[in-house]
């Protein structure tokens, strides 16, 4: 006898298609399954995802026989993403609501929101504001062009004019109510050496006055090299500055001690942060945070894409189906995927000349003191090319099943010049 059933699969479940190639996503277990080129697999997954059938299908005993459909169902009842229920407990149809998605930072949502502007709450969308004080440094770390871009870091410009090269601290000041009004935003105050800049001292006791914390990004060698280091972490003491200390390779061991115990005898918050280009590097720092004289500093690591690193970048950043299944990204997560950058949104960065950009290699989306910061915001908010970056939207991501499950699109990828750092679909 022919039997009947119903199929469904659960409304939980993350679901990508593209023509007859399908991918399920648990987000409580992180299962993937995945399924290329098959139509059996996808007609099922097109008619369960039909708005008219409401998550819920009818099957027959012998459709269910097909080995391929057979085999689809028992997956998904395996690995609890679905099952099938005999009709004859229930001729009654059973349904399912469909999610239906609101991203309160969609800027597809709130166009739609005829009640609400676009701007209504951008300033509380703000959460990061990196502001490099100036470009002078008597450095010469390799890593200087092109760290900055990938993470945040300290760099220098030698090849600009002096003019150019410091940022006005009258304008800063009259900015700083914008920039830091919201008490959830976190201000880096970067440079080159921010020990040079004429007025970090003034700046950090407006900060003070303001409460507002900041994290000041110093290089182990500016610190250790300054010629009056004691007096120089002085004004700050009792500040909410945090230090953040970039240690690039290779690492000069006596100044790295010098640092460390500037920094512990002034009572500072620091953390020392290490860019590391291969594996030997993070070798080297396992070996020197052994040190008794070291144990117990805080510390943190940035990978750096030096332009010939690539088989460690691949290691080490480049993304697989287990690396996601391990991370088990909630569907929060994956549906604001598809709306906005979660590594850009809310993030301004700051440059000395007071240009002001989302991201450091998108263009710039006005000036400090001369446009105002909330109609900076709304321009990134509605045709922003950071904020607004998502995988769904670039290529070759745009093409793949994983697009909502990967991390967002960071600056790694813009520097490599390549979306698809990953080892899933590596086309294009
Ligand atoms: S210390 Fe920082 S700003 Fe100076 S050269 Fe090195 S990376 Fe550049
Ligand atoms: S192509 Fe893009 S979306 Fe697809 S797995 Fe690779 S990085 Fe992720």
């Amino acid at each position: 006898m022919n039997k009947k059933y119903w199929l469904y699969i659960d409304s939980f479940i993350h679901i990508a298609q593209k023509k007859n190639n399908v991918l399920l996503y648990h987000p409580y277990t992180g299962k993937i399954l995945e399924y290329t080129d098959n139509p059996d697999a996808a007609n099922l997954v097109r008619r369960i995802r039909s708005p008219k059938n409401l998550g819920v299908i009818g099957m027959t005993s012998e459709e269910l026989s097909n080995p391929a459909v057979h085999a689809f169902v028992s997956e998904i009842k395996r690995h609890f993403m679905g099952d099938v229920l005999d009709r004859s407990f229930s001729d009654g149809k059973p349904v399912q609501m469909p999610p239906h998605v609101k991203i309160q930072k969609d800027i597809a949502y709130l166009k739609n929101i005829k009640s609400r502007s676009v701007g209504e709450k951008i300033m509380g969308y703000l959460s990061e504001v990196s502001i490099y004080l100036n470009e002078e440094c008597s450095q010469h770390c390799h890593i200087c062009p092109s760290a900055f871009r990938q993470f945040p870091c300290c760099h220098c410009s030698p090849s600009l004019k002096k003019a150019v090269r410091m940022l006005d601290m009258e304008i800063l000041d009259a900015s700083l109510d914008e920039i830091g009004g919201s008490s959830s935003v976190s201000l880096n105050l970067l440079g080159g050496n921010i020990l040079v800049y004429p007025h970090l001292e003034c700046l950090a006791a407006l900060l003070k006055n303001r409460g507002v914390p900041y994290n000041l990004f110093v290089h182990y060698l500016n610190l250790a090299e300054h010629p009056n280091h004691n007096a120089s972490i002085s004004p700050l003491g009792g500040s909410p500055g945090f230090y953040i200390v970039p240690v690039s390779f290779p690492v000069d061991e006596d100044k790295f001690r010098i640092v460390c115990e500037i920094l512990r005898s002034r009572h500072v918050p620091f953390k020392f942060l290490f860019i590391i280009e291969s594996s030997d590097d993070v070798n080297r720092v396992e070996t020197l945070l052994l040190q008794s004289r070291f144990q117990g500093v805080n510390s943190a690591i940035r990978i750096f894409y030096n332009g010939h690193n690539l088989d460690f970048i691949e290691e080490s950043v480049f993304i697989n189906p287990s690396t996601i299944e391990k991370k088990r990204p909630p569907l929060k997560t994956i549906y604001t995927n598809g709306a906005v950058n979660r590594s850009y949104f809310g993030k301004l960065t700051i440059m000395p000349d007071g240009g002001v950009y989302a991201g450091v290699k998108d263009p710039c989306l006005g000036r400090l003191g001369k446009d105002s910061v909330y109609d900076m915001l709304s321009k990134e908010m509605s045709a922003g090319k950071s904020w607004l970056r998502v995988r769904p939207k670039m290529k070759p991501c745009k093409d793949c099943l994983y697009n909502r499950l990967c991390p967002p699109l960071s600056n790694y990828e813009r520097v490599m010049g390549k979306n698809n750092l990953c080892h899933i679909y590596p086309a294009g």
